[in-house]
């Protein structure tokens, strides 16, 4: 490995998760690790250079790679702009969520279709909402709801493969931002 200089942050106050972001990608298009006593090994996060034949441009998920270890991709941009760290951080968090509440356990058109669902009846999924309170408890109110926000402007199309659309995406990213500030 060459130099490989990063930048350290420390989330979260009793049970820390460390997060090590890489100066310059790695190979295979690692950007960076998250460590912490709440899991076992390391999460690695990788940059999504890739677009869909559909040009959606996804801005994070959660995928199980080699050796049934998780990882979390994110949009570059993410990764490359500093301006958006809440962004990167709510992400990262909200993933790492869904990796602690066991829903990649679940399948993933079940959970699709609820979402759906969800959103179009004005509400929130609760797969969505638990991984939201995951982030709150190592980021605070206010880093999330700056995170969603520019989730808003940046109008990425979706978390994971699915793709929902750009419309829901927003609607979705809405209602989240009111749970977050009435709860
Ligand atoms: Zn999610």
């Amino acid at each position: 490995m060459q130099d490989c200089s990063y930048k350290k942050y420390i989330f979260g106050k009793k049970e820390r998760i460390y997060l090590y972001l890489l100066d310059e990608p790695y190979i295979k298009g690692v950007v960076g690790f998250l460590k912490s006593k709440l899991f076992d090994g390391m999460i690695g996060i990788h940059i999504n250079e890739e677009k869909g034949a559909d040009e959606e441009l996804i801005f994070g998920g959660l995928y199980i790679g080699k050796n049934e270890q998780p990882l979390i991709t994110i949009h570059k941009d993410l990764y490359t702009d500093g301006q958006l760290r809440d962004v990167l951080f709510l992400t990262l968090m909200h993933e790492l969520g869904h990796y602690f509440n066991g829903d990649l356990r679940t399948c993933p058109s079940e959970i699709y279709e609820r979402r759906i669902r969800d959103i179009e009846n004005g509400a929130v999924s609760l797969e969505e909402r638990r991984a939201d309170a995951f982030a709150v408890r190592y980021l605070g109110k206010k880093r999330v709801i700056s995170g969603l926000e520019g989730l808003i402007k940046l109008n990425l199309a979706a978390e994971s493969t699915e793709g929902l659309s750009a419309d829901m995406c927003v609607k979705e990213l809405e209602l989240r931002i009111r749970l977050i500030k009435d709860s």
